[in-house]
């Protein structure tokens, strides 16, 4: 667009649209609506992808689950709640609410943030943790969302912990993001070890803050992806020992046990 022609150009979208539809049109010049995802161009300013990629990363989510572990699970094959994988399998947590499986474009974006430094993804990521937050049964009894965290030189290298951007961007009417659990030690990635190997990975590897507000608290880890719940079983454990009196667990992914997490 030449430039003498922008003031004519505002006056008739405002003309058009009033004074929304004017900012609207500054912002699309400041920000091209481009999709995070494939790059083309994209017809809405506040849905960050495209609607081919929404409905890719709507394929990934939904579907029944297992409230306990998280994974894949119809209403009708669970007992007490629990499905046919967690029956006899130690789970720290008392709940976990997760948007989708691990594949697919959710898996593509997860990968993207953690490995390509794409933290822009984290918001259409943030979306749809708002939505299986909403709809999850402990949403209402939550004191202090807690990022699941990065040992501090892997957030250096990194820049950011993709836990935190989540828990930052969920909305909720009191429940405020606490960052008291710390990891004290720098565990090896998970990507190749079986589900034992993963337990005794992260044992030991996370602590709280010396001050921390745990005690008689209702809280809820936020993570990426769970594939064993070896991490968030971990973190839960000390948790507990903080004395936190409910520990829930939201995830935008849950994975199959041989995946990478
Ligand atoms: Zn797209
Ligand atoms: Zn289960």
């Amino acid at each position: 667009m030449a430039f003498l022609s922008l003031d004519r150009f505002f006056s008739r979208q405002s003309a058009r649209k009033g004074f929304s539809g004017l900012l609207e049109s500054v912002n699309h010049l400041l920000w091209p609506t481009i999709c995070l995802g494939c790059r083309s161009r994209k017809d809405d300013l506040d849905t960050f992808l495209c609607a081919d990629c929404w409905r890719d990363l709507m394929a990934a989510c939904g579907g029944d689950y297992c409230p306990r572990c998280g994974r894949q699970a119809s209403r009708y094959s669970r007992i007490d709640n629990r499905c046919g994988d967690c029956q006899d399998r130690l789970i720290a947590f008392d709940a976990i609410a997760r948007a989708g499986v691990y594949s697919g474009a959710l898996r593509q974006i997860i990968l993207s943030i953690k490995f390509q430094d794409r933290g822009e993804l984290a918001e259409p990521l943030i979306r749809i943790l708002n939505a299986s937050l909403g709809s999850a049964a402990f949403a209402d009894s939550i004191d202090y969302f807690v990022p699941v965290p990065l040992h501090w030189r892997r957030r250096l290298s990194r820049g950011f912990n993709q836990s935190r951007l989540l828990a930052g961007g969920l909305v909720h009417p009191t429940a405020t993001v606490n960052t008291d659990l710390v990891r004290i030690r720098n565990t090896p990635t998970q990507w190749s070890l079986d589900p034992a190997q993963r337990r005794r990975n992260v044992r030991g590897a996370f602590a709280v803050r010396k001050n921390h507000k745990f005690s008689g608290k209702r809280v809820c880890m936020v993570d990426d992806i769970t594939t064993s719940n070896a991490t968030l079983n971990e973190c839960a454990a000390v948790l507990r020992r903080a004395g936190a009196e409910k520990v829930y667990a939201l995830v935008a992914a849950v994975a199959m046990q041989d995946r990478d997490e």
